[in-house]
Protein backbone atom coordinates (compact mmCIF):
# COMPACT_ATOMS: atom_id res chain seq x y z
CA UNK A 1 0.00 0.00 0.00
CA UNK A 2 1.45 3.44 -1.23
CA UNK A 3 0.90 6.93 1.37
CA UNK A 4 1.84 10.01 -0.36
CA UNK A 5 1.93 12.85 2.27
CA UNK A 6 1.64 16.41 1.09
CA UNK A 7 3.66 17.74 3.71
CA UNK A 8 6.11 21.11 3.87
CA UNK A 9 8.11 19.25 5.94
CA UNK A 10 9.35 16.00 3.56
CA UNK A 11 12.67 15.16 5.76
CA UNK A 12 10.34 14.08 8.42
CA UNK A 13 9.56 11.04 6.75
CA UNK A 14 9.65 8.10 6.98
CA UNK A 15 11.47 9.06 10.72
CA UNK A 16 10.16 6.64 13.26
CA UNK A 17 8.55 4.72 10.67
CA UNK A 18 11.84 3.54 9.19
CA UNK A 19 12.12 1.60 12.40
CA UNK A 20 11.10 -1.96 13.50
CA UNK A 21 7.55 -3.58 12.36
CA UNK A 22 6.84 -0.89 9.62
CA UNK A 23 10.64 -0.72 9.13
CA UNK A 24 10.50 -4.21 8.05
CA UNK A 25 7.90 -3.26 5.50
CA UNK A 26 8.98 -0.59 4.12
CA UNK A 27 11.84 -2.91 3.18
CA UNK A 28 9.80 -5.98 2.10
CA UNK A 29 7.77 -3.10 0.18
CA UNK A 30 4.64 -4.16 1.73
CA UNK A 31 4.23 -0.22 2.06
CA UNK A 32 5.34 2.83 0.42
CA UNK A 33 6.36 5.75 2.13
CA UNK A 34 6.08 8.71 -0.22
CA UNK A 35 6.69 12.29 1.17
CA UNK A 36 5.30 15.24 -1.64
CA UNK A 37 7.30 18.51 -0.70
CA UNK A 38 4.35 20.94 -1.22
CA UNK A 39 6.81 23.58 -1.44
CA UNK A 40 8.21 22.12 -5.26
CA UNK A 41 4.77 23.29 -6.21
CA UNK A 42 4.79 26.86 -5.39
CA UNK A 43 4.98 29.13 -8.27
CA UNK A 44 6.68 32.42 -6.55
CA UNK A 45 9.62 32.87 -6.60
CA UNK A 46 10.05 32.84 -2.58
CA UNK A 47 8.27 29.86 -2.79
CA UNK A 48 5.76 30.78 -0.24
CA UNK A 49 3.54 27.93 0.76
CA UNK A 50 1.22 30.47 3.49
CA UNK A 51 -0.58 33.70 3.70
CA UNK A 52 -2.51 36.10 5.62
CA UNK A 53 -6.08 34.76 6.56
CA UNK A 54 -8.76 37.07 4.77
CA UNK A 55 -11.03 39.04 7.38
CA UNK A 56 -7.89 39.38 9.52
CA UNK A 57 -6.64 37.81 12.34
CA UNK A 58 -3.49 35.86 14.16
CA UNK A 59 -1.88 33.43 12.18
CA UNK A 60 -1.29 32.32 8.31
CA UNK A 61 -3.37 29.75 6.58
CA UNK A 62 -1.74 27.01 4.32
CA UNK A 63 -2.17 28.31 0.45
CA UNK A 64 -4.73 26.63 -1.99
CA UNK A 65 -2.67 26.21 -5.69
CA UNK A 66 0.87 24.38 -4.13
CA UNK A 67 -1.60 21.31 -2.28
CA UNK A 68 -3.96 21.61 -5.29
CA UNK A 69 -1.26 21.13 -7.68
CA UNK A 70 1.09 18.63 -5.36
CA UNK A 71 -2.28 16.69 -5.24
CA UNK A 72 -2.42 16.73 -9.21
CA UNK A 73 1.12 15.22 -9.70
CA UNK A 74 -0.15 12.26 -7.30
CA UNK A 75 -3.31 11.72 -9.26
CA UNK A 76 -0.94 12.13 -12.64
CA UNK A 77 1.46 9.61 -11.16
CA UNK A 78 -0.97 6.70 -9.38
CA UNK A 79 -3.98 6.97 -11.85
CA UNK A 80 -7.19 7.17 -9.73
CA UNK A 81 -6.46 7.60 -6.34
CA UNK A 82 -8.43 5.89 -3.84
CA UNK A 83 -8.58 8.14 -1.23
CA UNK A 84 -7.53 11.30 0.14
CA UNK A 85 -7.54 12.43 3.69
CA UNK A 86 -6.49 15.77 5.42
CA UNK A 87 -5.50 15.45 8.87
CA UNK A 88 -7.86 17.83 10.60
CA UNK A 89 -8.75 18.15 14.63
CA UNK A 90 -11.67 18.75 13.15
CA UNK A 91 -12.22 15.75 11.22
CA UNK A 92 -13.81 12.12 12.26
CA UNK A 93 -12.12 10.40 15.26
CA UNK A 94 -9.20 8.02 14.13
CA UNK A 95 -9.90 4.17 15.85
CA UNK A 96 -9.00 0.90 14.79
CA UNK A 97 -12.27 0.16 12.42
CA UNK A 98 -11.16 3.11 10.10
CA UNK A 99 -7.52 1.81 10.23
CA UNK A 100 -8.82 -1.80 9.16
CA UNK A 101 -11.30 0.14 6.53
CA UNK A 102 -8.61 1.92 4.67
CA UNK A 103 -5.99 -0.54 5.25
CA UNK A 104 -8.14 -2.19 2.06
CA UNK A 105 -7.25 0.35 -0.19
CA UNK A 106 -4.65 0.20 -2.47
CA UNK A 107 -3.41 3.87 -1.37
CA UNK A 108 -4.18 6.97 0.44
CA UNK A 109 -2.96 10.50 0.01
CA UNK A 110 -2.62 12.28 3.56
CA UNK A 111 -2.64 15.96 3.60
CA UNK A 112 -0.82 17.48 6.85
CA UNK A 113 -1.58 21.09 7.63
CA UNK A 114 0.43 23.73 9.52
CA UNK A 115 -0.24 27.23 10.83
CA UNK A 116 -3.68 27.70 11.57
CA UNK A 117 -4.82 25.05 8.69
CA UNK A 118 -5.53 25.12 5.30
CA UNK A 119 -7.22 26.99 2.85
CA UNK A 120 -10.76 25.77 2.68
CA UNK A 121 -11.08 25.21 -0.80
CA UNK A 122 -8.63 22.13 -1.00
CA UNK A 123 -10.75 20.42 1.72
CA UNK A 124 -13.89 21.51 -0.80
CA UNK A 125 -11.91 20.41 -4.03
CA UNK A 126 -10.04 17.07 -3.40
CA UNK A 127 -10.70 15.77 0.58
CA UNK A 128 -12.71 12.68 0.88
CA UNK A 129 -12.15 12.28 4.66
CA UNK A 130 -11.09 14.34 7.25
CA UNK A 131 -9.70 12.05 10.06
CA UNK A 132 -8.52 13.74 13.69
CA UNK A 133 -6.21 11.95 16.22
CA UNK A 134 -8.14 13.07 19.19
CA UNK A 135 -9.96 16.54 20.98
CA UNK A 136 -6.38 18.33 20.57
CA UNK A 137 -4.76 20.69 18.55
CA UNK A 138 -1.03 19.83 17.53
CA UNK A 139 1.43 22.11 15.75
CA UNK A 140 0.99 20.26 12.25
CA UNK A 141 -0.42 17.11 10.68
CA UNK A 142 2.76 15.37 10.25
CA UNK A 143 2.85 13.39 13.79
CA UNK A 144 -0.84 12.53 12.98
CA UNK A 145 -0.43 10.88 9.54
CA UNK A 146 2.49 8.67 10.81
CA UNK A 147 0.15 7.11 13.47
CA UNK A 148 -2.88 7.07 10.61
CA UNK A 149 0.08 5.09 8.67
CA UNK A 150 1.56 2.77 11.15
CA UNK A 151 -2.14 1.96 12.56
CA UNK A 152 -2.93 1.27 8.86
CA UNK A 153 0.21 -0.70 8.24
CA UNK A 154 -0.02 -2.92 11.10
CA UNK A 155 -3.51 -4.08 9.82
CA UNK A 156 -1.88 -5.24 5.92
CA UNK A 157 -1.75 -8.68 5.88
CA UNK A 158 2.24 -9.53 6.14
CA UNK A 159 2.98 -6.68 8.52
CA UNK A 160 3.27 -8.01 11.37
CA UNK A 161 4.67 -11.26 11.48
CA UNK A 162 2.68 -13.66 13.68
CA UNK A 163 -0.92 -12.57 11.26
CA UNK A 164 -2.91 -13.74 14.98
CA UNK A 165 -1.63 -11.19 16.78
CA UNK A 166 -3.04 -7.64 15.24
CA UNK A 167 -6.66 -9.56 16.04
CA UNK A 168 -5.93 -9.84 19.75
CA UNK A 169 -5.43 -6.45 19.97
CA UNK A 170 -6.92 -3.94 21.82
CA UNK A 171 -10.61 -2.63 20.03
CA UNK A 172 -9.60 -4.96 16.85
CA UNK A 173 -12.96 -7.24 18.29
CA UNK A 174 -14.39 -4.50 20.50
CA UNK A 175 -12.52 -4.90 23.45
CA UNK A 176 -9.20 -4.26 24.78
CA UNK A 177 -6.39 -7.09 24.83
CA UNK A 178 -5.21 -9.44 28.35
CA UNK A 179 -2.83 -9.19 30.84
CA UNK A 180 0.30 -10.55 29.18
CA UNK A 181 2.99 -11.64 31.14
CA UNK A 182 6.56 -12.87 30.12
CA UNK A 183 9.55 -14.16 32.54
CA UNK A 184 10.55 -14.00 34.99
CA UNK A 185 7.64 -16.25 36.80
CA UNK A 186 8.05 -14.10 39.57
CA UNK A 187 8.92 -10.89 40.16
CA UNK A 188 9.18 -8.14 42.99
CA UNK A 189 6.73 -10.90 44.63
CA UNK A 190 4.46 -11.06 42.03
CA UNK A 191 4.45 -14.25 40.37
CA UNK A 192 2.54 -15.22 36.80
CA UNK A 193 -0.77 -16.56 37.23
CA UNK A 194 -0.80 -20.58 37.60
CA UNK A 195 -3.15 -20.85 34.34
CA UNK A 196 -0.58 -19.65 31.94
CA UNK A 197 2.10 -21.65 33.42
CA UNK A 198 -0.19 -24.82 33.14
CA UNK A 199 0.32 -25.94 29.43
CA UNK A 200 -3.45 -26.42 29.04
CA UNK A 201 -4.48 -24.25 25.80
CA UNK A 202 -8.44 -24.21 26.66
CA UNK A 203 -8.08 -22.82 30.19
CA UNK A 204 -5.66 -20.64 29.21
CA UNK A 205 -7.60 -19.34 26.69
CA UNK A 206 -10.99 -19.09 28.50
CA UNK A 207 -8.93 -16.91 31.16
CA UNK A 208 -7.65 -14.72 28.95
CA UNK A 209 -11.36 -14.04 27.18
CA UNK A 210 -12.25 -13.66 30.66
CA UNK A 211 -9.81 -11.31 31.69
CA UNK A 212 -9.94 -9.54 28.37
CA UNK A 213 -13.77 -8.93 29.34
CA UNK A 214 -13.54 -8.26 32.91
CA UNK A 215 -10.92 -5.10 31.68
CA UNK A 216 -13.16 -4.09 29.08
CA UNK A 217 -16.04 -4.02 31.23
CA UNK A 218 -14.14 -2.01 33.92
CA UNK A 219 -12.35 0.77 32.23
CA UNK A 220 -13.93 0.86 28.46
CA UNK A 221 -17.64 -0.57 28.82
CA UNK A 222 -19.01 1.21 25.95
CA UNK A 223 -17.18 -0.97 23.70
CA UNK A 224 -19.12 -4.37 25.04
CA UNK A 225 -22.79 -2.45 23.70
CA UNK A 226 -22.20 -3.21 20.33
CA UNK A 227 -20.01 -6.24 20.37
CA UNK A 228 -20.58 -9.56 18.65
CA UNK A 229 -19.81 -11.88 21.97
CA UNK A 230 -20.18 -15.44 21.13
CA UNK A 231 -22.24 -17.68 23.34
CA UNK A 232 -19.50 -19.02 26.04
CA UNK A 233 -18.31 -14.58 26.08
CA UNK A 234 -21.59 -13.92 26.85
CA UNK A 235 -21.86 -16.80 29.68
CA UNK A 236 -18.12 -15.33 30.84
CA UNK A 237 -19.46 -11.68 30.88
CA UNK A 238 -22.38 -13.23 32.86
CA UNK A 239 -19.97 -14.91 35.89
CA UNK A 240 -17.95 -11.29 35.69
CA UNK A 241 -20.99 -9.47 36.18
CA UNK A 242 -22.07 -11.76 39.37
CA UNK A 243 -18.57 -11.44 40.70
CA UNK A 244 -18.54 -7.68 40.42
CA UNK A 245 -21.91 -7.53 42.06
CA UNK A 246 -20.50 -10.13 44.98
CA UNK A 247 -17.48 -8.70 45.59
CA UNK A 248 -18.71 -4.82 45.80
CA UNK A 249 -21.69 -5.99 48.37
CA UNK A 250 -18.80 -8.20 50.32
CA UNK A 251 -16.19 -4.69 50.21
CA UNK A 252 -19.18 -2.54 49.71
CA UNK A 253 -16.97 -0.72 47.29
CA UNK A 254 -16.07 -0.38 43.39
CA UNK A 255 -15.17 -2.94 41.32
CA UNK A 256 -11.20 -2.65 39.74
CA UNK A 257 -9.78 -4.88 37.09
CA UNK A 258 -6.89 -6.20 39.62
CA UNK A 259 -5.92 -9.54 37.98
CA UNK A 260 -6.41 -12.25 40.60
CA UNK A 261 -3.49 -14.80 40.16
N1 LIG B 1 -6.86 26.11 13.45
C1 LIG B 1 -7.03 24.69 13.36
C2 LIG B 1 -8.27 24.29 14.15
O1 LIG B 1 -8.46 24.84 15.24
O2 LIG B 1 -9.00 23.40 13.72
C3 LIG B 1 -5.85 23.95 13.91
C4 LIG B 1 -4.64 24.01 13.05
S1 LIG B 1 -3.31 23.04 13.69
C5 LIG B 1 -2.42 24.23 14.62
C6 LIG B 1 -2.28 22.78 12.31
C7 LIG B 1 -2.42 21.44 11.63
O3 LIG B 1 -2.06 20.40 12.52
C8 LIG B 1 -3.78 21.07 11.14
O4 LIG B 1 -4.07 21.67 9.88
C9 LIG B 1 -3.72 19.57 11.07
O5 LIG B 1 -3.15 19.12 9.86
C10 LIG B 1 -2.78 19.22 12.22
N2 LIG B 1 -3.49 18.78 13.44
C11 LIG B 1 -3.54 19.43 14.62
N3 LIG B 1 -4.23 18.75 15.52
C12 LIG B 1 -4.66 17.64 14.93
C13 LIG B 1 -5.44 16.53 15.36
N4 LIG B 1 -5.95 16.44 16.59
N5 LIG B 1 -5.68 15.54 14.48
C14 LIG B 1 -5.20 15.61 13.22
N6 LIG B 1 -4.45 16.63 12.75
C15 LIG B 1 -4.18 17.64 13.59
Amino acid sequence: MYFDILTIFPDLFPGPLAESITGRALKEELIDINPVDIRDFTQDKHGNVDDYPYGGGAGMVMKPEPIYRAHRACAALRGELPETVMLTPQGETFDQDMALELSQLEGLVLICGHYEGIDERVRELVVDREISLGDYVLTGGELPAMIVIDAIARMIPGVVGDERSPRQDSFYQDRLDYPQYTRPREFKDLRVPEVLLSGHHSRIERWRKKKALKRTLARRPDLLEDADLIEEEQELLEEIKEENAASMKEEGGGVGDNIDR
